[in-house]
């Protein structure tokens, strides 16, 4: 079967013939649908971010993943089923207190595999076999979008731990503002508008007009933020001091100047993945600044099965044409470098490794 791997040393997505997998009990074989990339793939491909698998020199790539159960074996799942898996897996296949816990996602670095990411294959291949647990069955009607699960799953799990920071009192949040235009921040300004209702949110961005990412944030109800006009910091002085702020740009500064945006009591959720990078801040006053006022910053990453099912359940409350301008390709295995496109007309695209055919 076909899949899409990097190569040891390449840089870039090639397309690789490997062994269609065999199930063994309590496994379940899935035939492959379609598959997102977004920025974790672009930083692993780079180098950047991840790890091969132990002694292989190549990755599959993949972890945003839909697909169709083609054997469900001794598990509840049967075929034709739609499913999503999650990334995390425990090493050597042995369950850590993370995974019994069913809490991986908060396990830490050398407790954890992440598939198509750490140390794992991921899911760019025309089928995969995953443990039945690591399963989310989907309605049949999101098999198209199902792939935007996982990422969506990332925003859930994030607005959740950063919630949970300002549960000791009453916390009434009004704005929000996510920095970032990327797929994860648009999916995010989607969620915090249908999911979580702000009444005010902004998005994050530095792009000039006319761009399809502005467009989106405009018809979400968003302002859009022009970090080159208004850095992070300023935008309580151009607009207003921010209850909650979910950073998606990886860029290093975001984090710090996040505590500057925020209003007395708000929180940031930080989800950048940057490279080292030194500068200068002056970290007496921003101390001071997150004490004085309550404020709080989080770190966050990856998600478990409850933020799976939060995020279908989303996904099925947004608009189609949110969805229809946010998946700017789907392209064949054939066409693979499109699907890894980077340019600004680009926001989120799929590999489609097969076509959904409901069953009868
Ligand atoms: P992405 O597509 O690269 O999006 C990043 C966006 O941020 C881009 O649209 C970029 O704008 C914008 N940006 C970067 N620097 C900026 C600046 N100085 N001012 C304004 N906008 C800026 O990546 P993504 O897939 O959405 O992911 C976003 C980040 O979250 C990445 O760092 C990724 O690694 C991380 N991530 C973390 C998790 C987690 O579990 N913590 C999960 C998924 C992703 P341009 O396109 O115009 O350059
Ligand atoms: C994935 C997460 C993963 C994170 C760090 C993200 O792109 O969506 O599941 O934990 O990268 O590797
Ligand atoms: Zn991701």
């Amino acid at each position: 079967m076909q899949a899409i791997a990097v190569e040891q040393g390449r840089g870039e997505p090639a397309v690789l013939d490997r062994e269609r997998p065999e199930p063994t009990a309590g496994e379940v074989l899935v035939r492959t649908l379609r598959v997102g990339v977004d920025g974790t793939d672009h930083e692993v491909i780079a180098g950047n971010h991840g790890e091969f698998p132990e002694g292989e020199n190549h990755l599959v790539l993949g972890h945003e993943a839909v697909g169709v159960v083609e054997d469900g074996g001794d598990t509840r799942f049967a075929a034709g089923d739609v499913v999503v898996p999650t990334i995390r897996r425990p090493p050597n296949g042995e369950a850590n207190e993370y995974f019994e816990r069913g809490e991986s996602d908060m396990a830490p670095a050398g407790q954890y595999l992440e598939r198509g990411i750490v140390g794992a294959h991921g899911y760019m291949s025309e089928y995969f076999v995953t443990d039945a647990e690591f399963l989310l069955s989907i309605p049949a009607s999101l098999a198209d979008v199902g792939f935007l699960v996982e990422p969506l799953s990332i925003a859930a799990k994030a607005v959740e731990l950063a919630t949970a920071a300002r549960s000791s009192f009453t916390w009434q949040p009004e704005s929000a503002a996510v920095l970032g235009n990327g797929s994860l921040g648009l999916l995010t300004l989607a969620y915090l508008e249908h999911v979580e209702e702000y009444d005010r949110l902004y998005c994050l961005g530095r792009r000039d007009r006319p761009d399809p990412t502005i467009d989106i944030i405009e018809r979400l109800g968003a302002t859009y933020v022009d970090s080159r006009e208004t850095p992070v910091a300023e935008i309580p002085d151009a607009h207003e001091p921010i209850d909650f702020v979910f950073e998606a740009t990886g860029y290093a500064k975001h984090a710090f100047e996040t505590i500057d945006a925020l209003a007395p009591n708000g929180v940031g959720a930080l989800l950048g993945v940057p490279e080292p990078w030194t500068f200068e801040i002056d970290g007496g006053r921003l101390h001071r600044e997150l004490v004085l006022h309550n404020k709080a910053l989080v770190g966050s990453v990856n998600s478990r099965m409850r933020h799976f099912e939060a995020s279908a359940e989303a996904l099925s409350t947004f608009p189609g044409w949110f969805l229809d301008r946010l998946v700017t390709g789907v392209y064949g295995v054939d066409d693979v470098a499109a699907a890894f496109d980077d340019d600004d007309t680009t926001i989120k695209t799929a590999v489609q490794l097969s076509p959904y055919e409901e069953r009868r």
